[in-house]
């Protein structure tokens, strides 16, 4: 086929080919008559469909998006179904409609004979009739080089069907594929914009985002995805309910490949399932490229053992009084050379590389021995609040460390809270509530922190039975302006209070705010508006200040 004359289709705006040279014919199968008027999306395989549309998408402005020439492989389908990949050439006609695209056909025989042996339709998965993983590259590929001309980003979502074994234990492996196929369907009927659908693994597919902003699209996505898959499954006569835990990477599409955005997609993800599945979570844009973070990693270690960590103190206030009510400790870490990390960068590096577990048992011990000064010299007589991670719960030792920690530096345990995040406290829910109630027993208060931000229900907290509730500072920051924030804080209050827990609004950075949650009747603030987080000396003079006054150390 290689010594056939020009092939070049003559595609206009809308898709369809309006003119072939002699060649084509013969090369697609099919007579000259038949081709015109055909879709060229039609006459090629799934994954150079995919690579056309990110090229040229008919019916849009090409000067938007796709270059004005490219050449790239394109695999073609003949009316018998067999397939011959080409090379493709195409430029915009200069002189035809906008969008009119002249695409060069040259066959590729080498290539045919290899792909032949090498059954190209593997880019597809047979089951779902998505792109496989070999597929899901060409996908990434295909939208990094788009992005990388636009200087647009990628975002790529890893969803993995929660305890999928136990589907196909418990129902067989027929109904596990229906389950499989309708996942699949429903995940392509939410896709729209630039959104591309994959089954990468047994249970495991990607929603694939490119954008201006594809890291703000996909928070507004992936909650709908969480709640769509959750949703009833009726597969003969049986109904079923799945759920999935999903990992998001984003990246700049110039400088990042496939194996880095899917690497980074699927830590964040197992990441998700370590927070109790049935839930998401966005790597840390900043610690991108896995060089960063090695060096955060290698450094956090040297931290460490060189104790060159410091927590910082926020207070938490009265409502009503403005007294203080407790203290939270807040992770800081200045590195010689990274500079000052965020512990929301730091934290989630030290949970994945098994730092977590001890750098916990530090903070907890630190807090105490803190506590402990500021009762003994400034009669300190509220709480301090100490942020546990996902890992220590999980570690089973958290009793332990916290019990070591209070005894070191002879605490009451009335003047330890501990602060767990909602999303932690899903996975393994009994045994947590069991613990949260021998520690409540003893004295320890448990506040559930960032809460509205994860997926708990009523009845579990109810067994849970926190002290406390810390409303994610997403629904306080906008609240004197939004009335479904406001809605939303109200419907916390009432709850909180109705299981016996005080409520403390995260993040009150202006009057407005703190006057809309006194008026919902909120317990406690924090944020800005108070005081930001500080080193222990200047708290401590913050206290000394105010010991007796607006914020007076002692709360009753
Ligand atoms: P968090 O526990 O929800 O802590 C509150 C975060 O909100 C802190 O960020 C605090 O500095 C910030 N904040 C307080 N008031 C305001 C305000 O008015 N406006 C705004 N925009 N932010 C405010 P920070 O210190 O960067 O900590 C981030 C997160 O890192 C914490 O969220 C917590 O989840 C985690 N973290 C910090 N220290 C520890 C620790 O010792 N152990 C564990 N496991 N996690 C920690
Ligand atoms: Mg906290
Ligand atoms: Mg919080």
């Amino acid at each position: 086929m290689n010594s056939m004359g020009p092939c070049a289709l003559y595609v206009s705006a809308c898709g369809t080919i309006e003119h072939a040279d002699a060649a084509a014919p013969a090369l697609l199968g099919m007579d000259a008559k038949a081709l015109l008027g055909q879709l060229v999306l039609n006459r090629v395989d799934g994954p150079s469909r995919e690579r056309l549309r990110e090229l040229w998408l008919p019916g849009e402005d090409p000067a938007q998006e796709a270059p004005p020439s490219w050449r790239h492989d394109l695999t073609v389908l003949r009316a018998d179904g067999s397939r011959v990949p080409t090379c493709a050439t195409a430029h915009r006609s200069a002189d035809g409609e906008p969008g009119y695209l002249v695409l060069e056909l040259t066959p590729l025989v080498r290539r045919a004979l290899r792909d032949d042996v090498q059954a190209p339709e593997s880019l597809h998965d047979a089951l779902t009739g998505l792109p496989n993983r070999r597929g899901a590259r060409e996908v990434i590929d295909a939208a990094l080089a788009i992005g990388s001309r636009n200087g647009q980003t990628l975002s790529v979502a890893c969803i993995d069907i929660d305890n999928f074994r136990s589907v196909n234990e418990g129902y067989g492996h027929d109904v596990a594929e229906s389950v499989l196929r309708s996942i699949g369907a429903r995940l392509s009927a939410l896709a729209h914009g630039y959104c591309r659908v994959c089954r990468t693994a047994g249970d495991e597919f990607l929603v694939v985002r490119r954008g201006a902003d594809s890291a703000e699209d996909m928070r507004g996505f992936v909650p709908q995805l969480i709640s769509r898959l959750q949703e009833p499954l009726e597969i003969d006569g049986q109904t079923l309910i799945v759920t999935a835990s999903i990992g998001i990477a984003t990246h700049a599409c110039r400088g990042v490949d496939f194996d880095a955005l899917m690497q980074r997609a699927s830590h964040a993800m197992s990441r998700a399932k370590r927070l109790g599945r049935n839930t998401w979570y966005f790597a840390p844009v900043d610690v991108a490229p896995s060089l960063q973070q090695q060096a955060i990693k290698t450094r956090l270690h040297r931290a460490i053992e060189h104790n060159r960590l410091t927590l910082h103190y926020q207070p938490i206030v009265d409502l009503e009084s403005g007294s203080l009510r407790s203290l939270e400790a807040l992770m800081r870490w200045n590195d010689e050379q990274l500079g000052q990390v965020s512990p929301a960068v730091f934290i989630p590096v030290a949970e994945e590389s098994g730092l977590m577990a001890a750098l916990g048992a530090w903070a907890l011990r630190e807090a105490c021995g803190q506590a402990a000064r500021w009762q003994r010299e400034l009669d300190l007589g509220c709480p301090i609040a100490v942020n546990i991670s996902a890992v220590q719960l999980q570690r089973g030792e958290l009793e332990q460390d916290v019990l070591r920690a209070l005894d070191l530096h002879g605490l009451r345990p009335g003047m330890l809270e501990l602060e767990v995040t909602e999303s932690a406290l899903i996975h393994d829910g009994a045994h947590l509530a069991d613990m949260s109630r021998r520690l409540q027993a003893l004295g320890i208060g448990v506040a559930i922190d960032d809460f509205g931000t994860g997926y708990s229900n009523l009845l579990y907290l109810k067994h849970f039975h926190p002290s406390k509730i810390k409303i994610d500072r997403s629904f306080v920051h906008d609240l004197a302006n939004d009335r479904e924030d406001r809605a939303i804080v109200r419907a916390v209050i009432d709850m909180a209070h109705a299981i016996g827990a005080a409520v403390v609004a995260e993040g009150v950075e202006t009057t407005e705010v703190r006057d809309a949650l006194r008026q919902l009747g909120c317990d406690e603030a924090q944020g800005y508006l108070f005081a930001r987080p500080a080193a222990a000396d200047q708290v401590g003079d913050w206290l000394r200040l105010n010991s007796g006054q607006r914020y007076p150390a002692r709360v009753a």
